[in-house]
């Protein structure tokens, strides 16, 4: 018992001490990407590819541009060789730049991650092997120690990408594995204490680098939920819905799977302003997506439409188990008008497959009318197909 409640206080005070812009579900987003919602993951890759060309431009120009500095300070044959070496270096981040552009996808973003780190960790292994052969006295040793610089700067440049812990962890232990093979293979000659001392510098600029990443993420996270929801009443907005719904239409499209939209108009919302005022009428839109949202099934999204207008997404569900959601959402209620009466809504259903629609803005008009019959045919009902009616009566 009082263990508990010491790790209770304990884990309180502790996620207290999180980025305070983010709310206690989001927490775990911080460390692996698993949960993210598909609009902050698109988000998220647009802003990883979008860093990873700025770096890789930055690279491009100045890796071919130290070549001054080399010319200057190292014997004529090393330098040519190190030349070359930067021309192919240059070569291979230009690549990066013109092919990788950002499309949303996580997993293009992680590739063009992946080359943006292996191209200087092959240039440094290289150079290192190549600078190894050379006795360098003087400013020559100095520039040439620098070049057991660049895991430091990988490692530091993760701190520029909002990644999660797990994903900080996957990119950086590489490099510190690869360090730790370089200086066993030199066991034998290896300066252990300063080589032991640089490796745990490295493990500390992995760890700050990816504490940054994790905090750019949590702002992030922050942004994109103030960004992606409805003010009013925190589901998800117009626009959202929309980019939530084209995405969802493309992948029930690639793999012939069912998708269903719900249309939902409240009913005579008008006169609970009119009768109440408008902060009542606030209230029952919150009171309404409360109840509604508590009731999804997981990987539904409802989004508001338009004032007292919802559009509900269903993926992976054909027509008769969107009939079977509607009519238990419509039985378990709306909530309640401010009198206490039962607020009710007309719905419109349409399903990609057995409603042959062509886009996602067809399958919305589809809903759109069904509910305009809803309507019609004397409010609180659900319609799923031009000739059916689902549900009169309750
Ligand atoms: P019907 O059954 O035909 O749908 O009638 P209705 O009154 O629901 O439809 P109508 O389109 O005539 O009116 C919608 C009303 O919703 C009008 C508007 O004042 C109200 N409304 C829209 N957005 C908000 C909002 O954010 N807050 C409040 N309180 N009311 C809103
Ligand atoms: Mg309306
Ligand atoms: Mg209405």
């Amino acid at each position: 018992m009082i263990i508990q409640r010491i790790a209770d206080i304990v884990w309180h005070r502790l996620t207290g001490l999180m980025p305070g812009e983010l709310q206690q579900t989001e927490l775990s987003w911080l460390a692996t990407p698993h949960q993210h919602l598909s609009l902050l993951t698109r988000r998220r890759a647009t802003m990883i590819v979008n860093r990873v060309r700025l770096f890789a431009f930055l690279f491009a120009v100045l890796t071919p541009l130290w070549s001054v500095v080399d010319l200057v300070v190292f014997p004529f044959p090393l330098w040519l060789d190190l030349a070359l070496m930067r021309l192919l270096a240059c070569a291979a981040f230009a690549s990066l730049l013109l092919y990788y552009r950002p499309n949303g996808d996580l997993f293009d973003a992680y590739r063009a991650m992946a080359l943006l780190f292996a191209i200087p960790t092959a240039f440094y292994v290289a150079s290192y092997t190549l600078l190894g052969h050379y006795q360098l006295t003087g400013i020559s040793a100095a520039i040439g120690a620098g070049y057991a610089f660049l895991p430091f700067v990988l490692l530091a440049g993760l701190a520029i990408f909002p990644l999660t812990l797990l994903e900080n962890m996957v990119i950086a232990s590489p490099i510190l594995i690869a360090q730790g093979i370089a200086g066993s293979m030199r066991w034998a000659t290896l300066d252990w204490p300063s080589f032991a001392g640089a490796f745990w510098l490295l493990v500390l600029i992995t760890g700050v680098s990816t504490l940054a990443g994790m905090s750019q993420l949590a702002f992030m996270i922050a942004l994109v939920r103030q960004a992606i929801r409805d003010p009013l009443t925190g589901v998800f907005s117009r626009s959202s819905g929309e980019e939530v719904l084209e995405l969802q239409f493309t992948i029930a499209s690639r793999s012939k799977a069912a998708l269903s939209v719900a249309f939902i108009d409240l009913d005579h919302f008008k006169s609970i302003n009119d009768k109440f005022g408008h902060e009542a009428g606030d209230k029952t839109l919150r009171d309404m997506t409360h109840s509604v949202s508590s009731n999804l099934r997981r990987g539904d999204l409802l989004a508001r439409w338009g004032g007292e207008e919802f559009l509900l997404i269903m993926p992976d569900t054909d027509m008769t188990q969107a009939e079977a959601a509607l009519l238990r959402l419509r039985n378990i209620g709306f909530s309640k008008r401010p009198d206490g009466t039962p607020l009710t809504a007309s719905i419109g259903i349409a399903e990609r497959g057995a409603d042959q629609a062509v886009d996602w803005k067809a399958l919305i008009d589809l809903a759109d009318q069904r509910m305009y019959l809803a309507k019609q045919g004397g409010r609180d009902r659900v319609f799923s197909t031009d000739a059916q009616i689902v549900a009169l009566t309750r």
